[in-house]
């Protein structure tokens, strides 16, 4: 075991504090990393604030951070996929078990053994639960660490860890998107991937916003058009045109509202996870024959082929790179939806702590 330095909460209503935790140190298929960025999820405040306390309730100390990018400095000696020196990620997950029908099929994230980045039981008994990325170092298994392409600014990689990942495997499993009608319901961090993404797949991309003051930024990051969702109008206007629609709404929200824009065997899939139940109307779902679907990051061989796409296109989250000393500030403006359009920590600021 060795010590890092990182940023943690004491309790639901604490603010962020500087901390030293205990990390283990390289086994055989281990990769050690300095982190250089982290991102700011809102999964990482509904953790902290234990908003999931009935799915999956938070062990404090909570070190929070899944959307990391850092450089190797050791690996283990049965590493072969890493030296010393490269640039890598590390997404949502850090382990699995290898060997259920999940892991096999390279969907990791739906093995009943997933080891998540922070707030999961330690198997390497480091600490009672795993940390996070605020913090300046992390050990991984290989096979939960990413590539990342060598053309793309590393503040704005981050993000793509878990944002990017979430938006791009329903957008890209829904299929052939081209000339076909996508709605991007929330203008935040996953929202914004969402637009990028759904654009570079050749949709026509519509933002649904509640912040009317994004609508310039929305047709700056690739949307044809832009709805206010409080105006009723504008609503009614588009009802029932949408092929896709993907919901990234971090709250409780009226999803009957967007089911009705879809027309004739459209689909909305909710990436959201807020911590309160959404009525649904099965009405809007009938007529119509309508879908709704849930869906949860992506495998690795998937954010690896999303990070290739990426690199090729020149694709990275939008971001305003703070300080780990404003973070308490920042979890202020996520709740807010105040932020454009994601918090990326440098990392080299937690030095002098
Ligand atoms: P975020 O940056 O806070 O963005 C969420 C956006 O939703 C806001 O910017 C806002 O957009 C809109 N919004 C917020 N409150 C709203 C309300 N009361 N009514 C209507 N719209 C509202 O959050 P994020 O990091 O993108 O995460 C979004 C959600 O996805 C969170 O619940 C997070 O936990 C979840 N998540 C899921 C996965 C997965 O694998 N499924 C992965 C990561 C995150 P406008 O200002 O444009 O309205
Ligand atoms: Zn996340």
């Amino acid at each position: 075991m060795y010590k890092a330095k990182a940023y943690s909460v004491a309790s639901a209503t604490s603010p962020f504090a500087s901390a030293t935790i205990q990390r283990r140190e390289a086994t055989e298929r281990d990769v050690q990393i300095e982190i250089l960025y982290c991102g700011i999820c809102h999964s990482d405040l509904h953790t902290v604030r234990d908003e999931w306390n009935s799915i999956m309730p938070t062990v404090y100390p909570c070190v929070p951070g899944h959307e990391i990018v850092g450089r190797v400095t050791k690996v283990g000696s049965a590493v072969t996929k890493f030296k010393a020196g490269d640039v890598v990620g590390v997404g949502c997950l850090v382990d699995s078990d290898n060997d259920c029908p999940s892991c096999r099929a390279d969907l990791e994230q739906f093995c009943h053994n997933a080891t998540f980045t922070y707030n999961s039981p330690d198997k390497h008994g480091a600490g009672p639960v795993t940390y996070g990325g605020y913090s300046e170092s992390i050990v991984v298994d290989e096979h939960f660490v990413l590539r990342v392409p060598g053309n793309l600014k590393l503040a704005g990689v981050a993000p793509l860890l878990c944002a990017g990942i979430t938006t791009y495997s329903p957008i890209r499993r829904w299929g052939d998107l081209k000339g076909k009608k996508v709605g991007i319901v929330g203008l935040g961090g996953l929202g914004h991937m969402g637009v990028k993404f759904a654009r570079a797949f050749g949709a026509h991309v519509v933002v649904f916003t509640t912040s009317p003051k994004k609508r310039e930024d929305a047709l700056r990051l690739g949307a044809h058009e832009v709805i206010v969702s409080t105006n009723q109008d504008e609503m009614a206007r588009q009802a029932g045109t949408f092929n896709f629609i993907l919901d990234t709404i971090a709250a409780e929200h009226d999803i009957n509202a967007y089911i009705n824009m879809l027309g004739l065997e459209g689909n909305i899939t909710l990436v959201g996870a807020p911590e309160k139940p959404l009525p649904l109307l099965s009405f809007a779902l009938l007529f119509g024959r309508k879908s709704i679907s849930g869906s949860l990051i992506g495998g690795l061989k998937e954010t690896q082929e999303m990070l290739d796409f990426c690199g090729e296109h020149n694709i990275t989250s939008d971001v305003e790179v703070i300080p780990i000393q404003k973070v308490n500030e920042a979890y202020e403006r996520l709740v807010k939806s105040d932020v454009k359009y994601r918090f990326s920590i440098d990392m080299a600021s937690l030095k002098g702590e």
